[in-house]
C-alpha cells in the first residue's frame, strides 16, 4: 500500500510508523521542522504507553512530572501526588524525535508542503510534486487541508482557543481554575523552561482579552514566569467533537482518512490532544493494514475513543459550572478516595464513560474520609510539627 501523510506531528509521525512498520510504502510531507508547535507539551501515562522504544543514544526528550498543584481563584489549592510521573515535552524536541521513529521504520519525509489532494488519491506540492496515493491520511492538524477538502473545517464552536508564552526559569506543574472561564490556566515546567498558557472556549473570551487575563492572573500569583516584553505569545485552536459524534462518524473516505487534530480528537475538558492524535494515528494503520477499509478505522475509533470524548462533551458545560472546581477541590482535599480519582482522571487512566459508576462506587468511602477529615488534618498538622 503506497500511503501520503499529509503532516508531521504526533498523528502523521505514529501513523507513518505503524504503516511503514506493517510494510507500507509511506509519504510524510511536512515543511515546519524544526519548529515549535505551540502546545503545553504534557503527556499522559496512556500517551506515554503508546510511545515506541527510543534508540539508546536517542531517549525520549521528556521532563518527568510526579506531582501536581490543582488551585483555584478563591483560594483552594491541592498537591496531588500522582504516583506515576506524567512527561513534559517540548514539542519542536518531542515531534523530532517521533518522527525518526517512523523514518528509522523505513518512512519517507519529504520537507515539502501539501497543496491539494483529491478523492482519486492525487496530491500536489508546493515544489510542484504530483503524485497518486493508495491512501490519505489528513494528519495536518487544526486547520487541516484535507479535512477542508473533503469535509468542512471544525466549526468554531468546538475549538478552544489555546495560548501564552514560554517563560524561562523553573515551577512546579500547576493548574488553576479562573472565575468565570470554562477552561484553565496551567504552568507545565520542561527542561529549561516552563510553558505559561490558558485555554477556553474560542471567543469566550475573546482572545485578545484571554491573553490579557492570563497575563494579570500570572503577573499577580506567579511573578516569576511573567512575560517579558521581548517574549511572544503563541496561540492555537484545540477542536474536539461534540455530543452528537456526527464528525466522528465521517472521518474517513475511500482513499482518505484524518487523525489526530484533523479528525477533532482531542478532549473537550482537558484539552488532551496528543493521546489521540497517537492512537487514531496507530489505529488507522492497524485496520487498513488488514486490507479493512477506511470506514472501519472510523467505525474502531469512534468505538474506543468516540464514545468517551463524546461523553466529556456532555459534561463539559457541568464541570465548567460557578462552583463546581471549588467544590470539586475542596472534596478531594478531605478526601484520599476522591484525589484518587482526580489522578486516575489526570493519568487518563479514568475515563468518563464510567466516571459516574465509580463516583457512586466511592460515595461510602467518601463520606467516611468527610467525617474523619478533621482527624487527619490534625494528623497532618502534628507531623509538620514534629519536622519542624
Ligand atoms: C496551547 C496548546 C496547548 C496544548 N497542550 C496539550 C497538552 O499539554 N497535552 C496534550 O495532550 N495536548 C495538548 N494540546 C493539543 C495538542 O497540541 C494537539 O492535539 C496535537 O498537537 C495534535 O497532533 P496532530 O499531529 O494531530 O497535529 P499537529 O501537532 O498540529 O501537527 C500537524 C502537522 O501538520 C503540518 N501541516 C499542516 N498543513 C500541512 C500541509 N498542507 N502539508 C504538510 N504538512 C502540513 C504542520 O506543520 C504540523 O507539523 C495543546 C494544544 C494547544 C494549542
Amino acid at each position: 500500500m503506497k500511503v501520503c501523510i499529509v503532516g508531521a506531528g504526533p498523528a502523521g509521525s505514529m501513523a507513518g510508523l505503524e504503516f511503514a512498520k506493517r510494510g507500507a510504502t509511506v509519504s510524510i510531507f511536512d515543511p515546519s521542522h524544526p519548529r515549535e508547535k505551540p502546545c503545553g507539551g504534557g503527556l499522559t501515562g496512556k500517551s506515554l504507553a503508546l510511545l515506541p522504544e527510543g534508540a539508546g543514544h536517542d531517549p525520549l526528550p521528556a521532563r518527568r512530572v510526579q506531582s501536581c498543584r490543582f488551585d483555584t481563584a478563591r483560594g483552594l489549592m491541592i498537591e496531588l501526588d500522582l504516583g506515576e510521573p506524567v512527561g513534559i515535552v517540548a514539542r519542536s524536541e518531542f515531534d523530532a524525535w517521533l518522527l525518526r521513529r517512523a523514518v528509522e521504520a523505513g518512512a519517507r519525509h519529504l520537507n515539502d508542503r501539501i497543496t491539494r489532494v483529491d478523492a482519486t488519491g492525487r496530491v500536489r506540492t508546493l515544489a510542484g510534486l504530483e503524485e497518486t496515493f493508495d491512501l490519505i491520511v489528513g494528519a495536518d492538524g487544526a486547520n487541516s487541508l484535507v479535512r477542508r477538502t473533503f469535509l468542512t473545517a471544525t466549526p468554531k464552536e468546538r475549538r478552544w482557543m489555546a495560548c501564552g508564552w514560554y517563560a524561562r526559569g523553573d515551577s512546579e506543574m500547576v493548574v488553576r481554575f479562573l472565575k468565570d472561564v470554562e477552561g484553565y490556566l496551567w504552568l507545565f515546567p520542561r527542561a529549561g523552561h516552563v510553558g505559561v498558557g490558558i485555554g477556553a472556549p474560542l471567543g469566550n473570551p475573546p482572545t485578545r482579552d484571554l491573553l490579557a487575563l492570563l497575563e494579570r492572573e500570572v503577573a499577580r500569583a506567579f511573578p516569576a514566569m511573567a512575560r517579558d516584553e521581548d517574549t511572544p505569545y503563541y496561540a492555537h485552536t484545540i477542536p474536539s467533537p461534540g455530543e452528537d459524534g456526527a464528525t466522528l462518524r465521517e472521518m474517513a473516505g475511500l482513499k482518505w482518512a484524518l487523525v489526530g487534530d484533523a479528525a477533532a480528537l482531542a478532549d473537550p475538558i482537558t484539552g488532551e490532544g496528543i493521546f489521540y492524535a497517537l492512537r487514531s494515528g496507530q489505529l488507522l494503520a492497524e485496520t487498513m493494514m488488514t486490507g479493512a477499509s477506511a470506514q472501519a478505522y472510523a467505525e474502531r475509533a469512534m468505538e474506543e475513543l468516540g464514545h468517551d470524548l463524546m461523553r466529556a462533551a456532555r459534561l463539559y458545560k457541568k464541570f465548567f459550572a460557578p462552583g463546581f472546581t471549588d467544590r470539586m477541590l475542596d472534596y478531594a482535599d478531605r478526601s484520599p478516595a476522591l484525589s484518587r480519582v482526580m489522578v486516575d482522571l489526570v493519568l487518563g487512566k479514568q475515563d468518563y464513560v464510567s466516571l459516574k459508576r465509580r463516583l457512586v462506587m466511592t460515595l461510602p468511602r467518601f463520606g467516611w474520609d468527610l467525617a474523619t477529615a478533621p482527624v487527619r488534618r490534625a494528623w497532618r498538622r502534628q507531623a509538620a510539627r514534629s519536622v519542624v
